[in-house]
C-alpha cells in the first residue's frame, strides 16, 4: 500500500510566512531566498512521494474446532430410553443414563459388542454404518427381567459441519435407541389368550348343541323321554352360553368406561340389603345362610348403584357356590370415622391355595374349572369385579387358607 507523503506542508507555510514578512520589512534578498525555496519546494511537492508503508499484519482467525457430541449427548441425557451415540466404527461414544441403568455403564469407546453381543444387533449396526440407511430390529434380554425392545440404529444428521472439509474426513455419529415395547407384547398375548379362551368356552357347549340336535334328528326322533332329556340339557347349554355373551359384553362395557370415576352417591346399607334378598333363592338351593353384619346409619360411597349390584352379587354368589359345605356366609360392612368403607364376604369353604389366590382376577382363570362349570361359573366373574372396583378407585383383598375358607373384602 502507498501513501502520498505530506510531511512538506508545515516547512512551505513557514517558507511563505518569511518571504512574505521578508517582503513587507522590505529586505528583498531574504524575501527573494525564501522565495526560491518556496518554489522548489512546491515543485518537489507536486510530485506524490512513494513511502513504503508497512503491511498491517492481518491475523487469521482460528475456526473453531466443530464437536457437536456434547449438544446431541446433552439431548439425550434427558430421554428416557435407552440410547447409545456411536462413532464409524461402532464404538460407543456417549450412552445415557437410560441405557447405563438398562445394560450397565461402559467405558467411552469401547466397541459396542462389549455390551449388546447378539449378532442380529451388530450386523444391523454395520449395516447402517455401510449404507447410511436407518434399520430396526426387534430384541429381548432375559436379565434381570424379561424385557421386549424395538431397536432402531439410524445416521446423525447434524444439517451443518465444519466449512471446507472434505466429505471422506467428516465424523459421522449414529444414534442406536431401545423402544421398550414388553407391555405391548404382553396385552397382545393377552388379547390372543382372551380371543382363545372365549371362542374355547363358546365352541364347548355349541358343540354339544349340536350333538344333541343330530340325536333328536335321528336317533331320539321317536322317543319323547329322551328328547324331554336332552333338551333340558340342550336348554343349560344355550343358558351357559347366553351367560358368557352377558359376561362378554359386560366386561367390553366396562372396558369403555372404565377412565371414567362414577358420581352418585350410593348407600351400601340398602344395597347390600337388596344383594342378599336377590341371593335367597340360589343360597336356599345350596343351603347356605347369607348372614349380613351392617352398621347403624347410612354408609355412603360414589359409585354406579347397578354395577355395585354387580360386584357384590359376584361375591356373594361365589361364597355360597364355592364355600357351600361351610353353610355360613357372612357380609360384613364396616365403616370408622377415620377408616376405608370396607365390605366383606366371608366364607367357611374350602379355601384358595395361595398359588391361585394372585391370579383369580385374570379373565377365564378358575382353580377347578371342571368345578366352575358345574357351578356354572364362566371364569370372568372376578374379573368383571375387578373391573368395576378399579373404575370405583376401589380394591378387592382376598385372604383365604386351606381349609377354613375365604374372605374377599372390597375396600372404598
Ligand atoms: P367363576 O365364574 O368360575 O365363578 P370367578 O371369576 O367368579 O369365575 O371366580 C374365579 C375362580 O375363583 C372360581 O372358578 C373359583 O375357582 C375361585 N373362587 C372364587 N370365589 C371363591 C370362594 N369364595 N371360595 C373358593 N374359590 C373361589
Amino acid at each position: 500500500m502507498v501513501v502520498r507523503a505530506r510531511q512538506e506542508r508545515p516547512l512551505l507555510l513557514l517558507l511563505t510566512l518569511v518571504a512574505s514578512l521578508a517582503l513587507l520589512a522590505g529586505m528583498a534578498w531574504p524575501g527573494v531566498l525564501a522565495g526560491w525555496l518556496l518554489l522548489i519546494l512546491v515543485v518537489v511537492a507536486r510530485k506524490p512521494a512513494v513511502l513504503p508503508v508497512e503491511e498491517p499484519e492481518v491475523v487469521e482467525e482460528e475456526e473453531p474446532v466443530f464437536d457437536p457430541l456434547p449438544q446431541v449427548a446433552a439431548t439425550l441425557g434427558a430421554l428416557d430410553i435407552p440410547a447409545f451415540v456411536l462413532g464409524q466404527d461402532a464404538s460407543v461414544l456417549f450412552q445415557n443414563k437410560a441405557a447405563e441403568k438398562a445394560f450397565g455403564a461402559l467405558p467411552t469407546g469401547s466397541h459396542l459388542s462389549a455390551k449388546l453381543r447378539s449378532p442380529g444387533i451388530l450386523d444391523m449396526v454395520r449395516e447402517t454404518i455401510a449404507t447410511d440407511e436407518p434399520n430396526q430390529i426387534e430384541h429381548s434380554e432375559r436379565l434381570p427381567s424379561e424385557r421386549v425392545y424395538m431397536l432402531r440404529v439410524a445416521p446423525i444428521d447434524l444439517g451443518q459441519r465444519a466449512p471446507e472439509t472434505p466429505d471422506d474426513e467428516v465424523q459421522k455419529f449414529y444414534l442406536l435407541s431401545f423402544k421398550d415395547i414388553s407391555e405391548l407384547r404382553r396385552i397382545d398375548r393377552m388379547r390372543s389368550d382372551f380371543v382363545a379362551n372365549a371362542s374355547h368356552e363358546l365352541r364347548t357347549p355349541l358343540a354339544s348343541l349340536r350333538g344333541f340336535i343330530e340325536t333328536l334328528q335321528g336317533p331320539a326322533r321317536s322317543d319323547p323321554a329322551a328328547q324331554e332329556r336332552f333338551l333340558a340339557i340342550m336348554f343349560d347349554q344355550a343358558t351357559r352360553m347366553s351367560r358368557l355373551v352377558d359376561d362378554l359384553m359386560s366386561l367390553s362395557r366396562l372396558e369403555l368406561k372404565s377412565h371414567i370415576a362414577p358420581d352418585q352417591t350410593v348407600d351400601l346399607r340398602p344395597l347390600i340389603g337388596h344383594v342378599r334378598d336377590a341371593l335367597l333363592p340360589l343360597a336356599e338351593d345350596l343351603g347356605v345362610e347369607i348372614r349380613t353384619h351392617l352398621p347403624e346409619g347410612k354408609v355412603e360411597v360414589l359409585g354406579d348403584r347397578d354395577e355395585l349390584v354387580q360386584v357384590f352379587e359376584n361375591l356373594i354368589e361365589n361364597a355360597c357356590k364355592y364355600g357351600q359345605e361351610g353353610k355360613f356366609v357372612d357380609v360384613y360392612l364396616k365403616k370408622g370415622p377415620s377408616k376405608p368403607v370396607e365390605v366383606s364376604v366371608v366364607d367357611q369353604g374350602p379355601g384358595i391355595p395361595a398359588e391361585h389366590v394372585p391370579r383369580l382376577t385374570e379373565r377365564f382363570y378358575r382353580v377347578s374349572v371342571a368345578d366352575s362349570r358345574s357351578k356354572k361359573g364362566t371364569g370372568l366373574g372376578l374379573a368383571i369385579v375387578k373391573h368395576i372396583l378399579t373404575r370405583h378407585r376401589a380394591r378387592l383383598i382376598v385372604k383365604s387358607e386351606v381349609g377354613k375358607g375365604s374372605e374377599f373384602t372390597v375396600r372404598f
